[in-house]
Formats: C-alpha cells, sequence, structure tokens
C-alpha cells in the first residue's frame, strides 16, 4: 500500500549527497559504545499509528540514535525524553524507545522527522530541508483523513509542519503563527479532513534543551496531554 512505499522510497532516497556521505561515514565509524552493533546509516521513515489523530514532527535523525536504530527518535536521550511523556500522555505502550524491534507501539498518534537523514551538527542546510520536504507533505496526505493536532518540536519543526500544512491545504494564518513553547495555532480542515486542525509547539527534547531546564518533563507533559485531548 502507500505507506509501504513511502516507507521504501524514503529509505533508500540519495537525493542530499552531503548527508547521504554524513550518515553512512558514522554508521561505518560507529560510537566506541555501539561498536559492536549494526548502524542503519540510510533516511529514517515516520513510525507509528497510519490513522494517527497525532503526528509529532521533530528536527532530524540523531547521529547514534535513529542513524544507528533506524526508527525516528529511537536510541537517544532525546528520543527517551519524548517516548517517555508519549507514555506519562496515554500515547505511547511503553516508556522506553530502545530498538526497533522493542514492541513499542504507538496510540493514535504518528512521529517523524523534516528531515529524514541525519546532519552534522544536526543542521541540516535550507536546500536539504527543501529536498526533504515531499515526503511530510506525503505523509500528511495520508494521515489527513484522521489527523487533529500536529506536535511540532522546535522552530525547525514548527516551519517545517506549517509548509507541509500549507501545501496539503490548509489555509494557513498570515502572519505565519509564531513558534514558542506551548504556542498553539488554530487551522482550517484538511481535505478530506475530520476537521480544524490545531499546530501545538514544543521545545525540542535535545539534550541542550533539557540538560539546561529549558524544557522540564511537566513542560513537556503540558503539550502532549493537550495534544492527547485534541487528538
Ligand atoms: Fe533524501 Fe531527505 Fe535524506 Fe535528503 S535528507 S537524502 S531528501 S531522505
Amino acid at each position: 500500500g502507500p505507506w509501504r512505499e513511502l516507507d521504501a522510497t524514503i529509505s533508500t532516497c540519495r537525493r542530499c549527497p552531503r548527508l547521504v556521505t554524513w550518515r553512512e561515514e558514522v554508521a561505518h565509524a560507529k560510537r566506541a559504545s555501539y561498536a559492536g552493533e549494526p548502524y542503519w546509516g540510510r533516511p529514517v521513515p515516520g513510525f507509528g499509528a497510519t490513522d494517527a489523530g497525532v503526528l509529532v514532527v521533530g528536527l532530524a535523525p540523531a547521529a547514534h540514535g535513529a542513524n544507528r536504530t533506524g526508527r525516528v527518535f529511537t536510541g537517544d536521550r532525546s528520543g527517551d525524553w519524548l517516548y517517555a511523556g508519549l507514555h506519562r500522555a496515554g500515547l505511547a505502550t511503553q516508556p522506553t524507545s530502545v530498538h526497533a524491534g522493542d514492541g513499542l507501539e504507538l496510540v493514535g498518534t504518528r512521529v517523524a522527522a523534516a528531515v529524514r537523514c541525519a546532519p552534522p551538527a544536526n543542521k541540516p542546510t535550507p536546500a536539504e530541508r527543501d529536498a526533504c520536504a515531499p515526503f511530510l507533505d506525503t505523509e500528511l496526505g495520508l494521515l489527513a483523513p484522521h489527523l487533529r493536532v500536529v506536535v511540532a518540536l522546535g522552530s525547525f519543526g514548527w516551519a517545517a509542519a506549517l509548509t507541509a500544512l500549507g501545501r496539503a491545504g490548509s489555509a494557513v494564518p498570515r502572519p505565519r503563527p509564531r513558534f514558542g513553547h506551548g504556542a498553539e495555532a488554530h487551522l482550517p480542515a484538511l481535505p478530506g479532513g475530520p476537521g480544524p486542525l490545531v499546530l501545538l509547539g514544543c521545545y525540542h527534547p535535545s539534550q541542550q534543551n533539557t540538560f539546561t531546564g529549558r524544557l522540564t518533563e511537566p513542560m513537556l507533559d503540558a503539550v502532549l496531554g493537550r495534544a492527547a485531548a485534541l487528538g
């Protein structure tokens, strides 16, 4: 079906030369603590329910996280934060996300990255962002019949989500709503969608944000709880 086709197209994509080189170099060199493990070293498709009411949009795979495990936000500290939060909100069946075969399932929720390959220093270029955007457009189109809430992690995820929602047919207000933690933008329904959409902003659960206390568990829970209530 279309989901399998999308996953296959994403995981074999080689459109961005710099990211192809980087994701493969990282997978070859490995981090010492994962030396005995295979690395995925390829683009990372979305994960979770295909009839999700809630879509979480992150930035990009982490070099030794999803680029290692092949599942979005799986195998690094950011993912530990995100999936623990989704579990507390009732949107994940277990609080941990360790590897692709760990049995985790998401409840009415899907998680995807705006850019599907791990970028150096977690910073994709504008050209890489634009090259990868059609995958999020397609994913949104497939999710449209059930989608009610999009949770954007960080300003990059927020901008990517707004662009994709606009292209999927929701009339994004002008000026564009601004990102912030707890920001909430109300958007018209997508074609074929169940009703108006809500875009929620959440600080990215990066180590930089969680170590410094810029993002705390109660702050994450407030946004994901709101998403669960709306979804
Ligand atoms: Fe393809 Fe996206 Fe990876 Fe670029 S970032 S190579 S468009 S999957």
